[in-house]
């Protein structure tokens, strides 16, 4: 029998929609949604040690070490109040940080619920992307296909929205790079697990939001 709690990866290019539905299952199942690059971009905010060394990768669009990305989900695994359903955001990304993350969740008696691949066409992640504007808060919105009421103010918390600095063209460019030479290695390594379930992201929101809860059976 599995053990109590849904555990979920959310798998899939930067600007898939990972943040937005990680963000409204999370409220839907009560779970906690892990977010690497929001937790890396904290970092860098406040100029801690790992937020130093993590700057110049993320600048470039490029991933950070494995090694730092490891120690940072060990730690926030470990911790005695982690409650019991969550969801990977961004985690992993390469099949180093995957064969770890299986060790790690054996050794703590877990086991994932499901793997969520989230598909979307290239012109379309380019296109969401370089449109794309964040509030410190974690919504996000869309030049044009998802303006704020009041134009350039946060829809729920008022402060300003912003364009994040890895969001440019260029660099969007050279992380849909990495993302296929790093990450889509790991849609076979969970297929075979027979955990990998596709979801089609150019859907709508709501759509994409309702076939994430039919496969977790919800
Ligand atoms: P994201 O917000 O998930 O698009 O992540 C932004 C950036 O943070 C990425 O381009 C990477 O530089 C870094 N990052 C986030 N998650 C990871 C991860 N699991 N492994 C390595 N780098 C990561």
């Amino acid at each position: 029998m599995k053990e109590k709690g849904i555990h979920l990866i959310f798998l899939g290019p930067p600007g898939g929609g990972k943040g937005t539905q990680a963000r409204m299952i999370m409220e839907k199942i009560n779970a906690i949604q892990i977010s690497t690059g929001d937790i890396l971009r904290q970092a860098v905010k406040d100029a801690t040690p790992l937020g130093k060394t993590a700057k110049s990768f993320m600048d470039k669009g490029e991933l950070v070490p494995d090694d730092l990305i490891i120690d940072l989900i060990k730690e926030k695994l470990s911790s005695p109040d982690f409650p019991s359903n969550w969801i990977m955001d961004g985690f992993p990304r390469t099949e180093k940080q995957a064969q770890y993350f299986d060790k790690l969740l054996k050794d703590i008696n877990l086991s994932l619920t499901a793997v969520i691949e989230i598909s979307v066409p290239d012109q379309i992640l380019i296109e969401r992307l370089t449109g794309r504007r964040v509030c410190k808060c974690g919504e996000t919105y869309h030049i044009i296909y998802n303006k704020p009421k009041v134009e350039g103010k946060c829809n729920k918390c008022g402060n300003e929205i912003y364009q994040r600095s890895d969001d440019s063209e260029k660099v969007v460019k050279d992380r849909l790079m990495v993302y296929y030479k790093q990450t889509v290695p790991l849609i076979d390594y969970y297929q075979k697990q027979g955990l990998l379930k596709k979801v089609d992201g150019t859907q709508d929101i709501n759509k994409v939001f309702n076939d994430i809860l039919s496969i977790i059976n919800y």
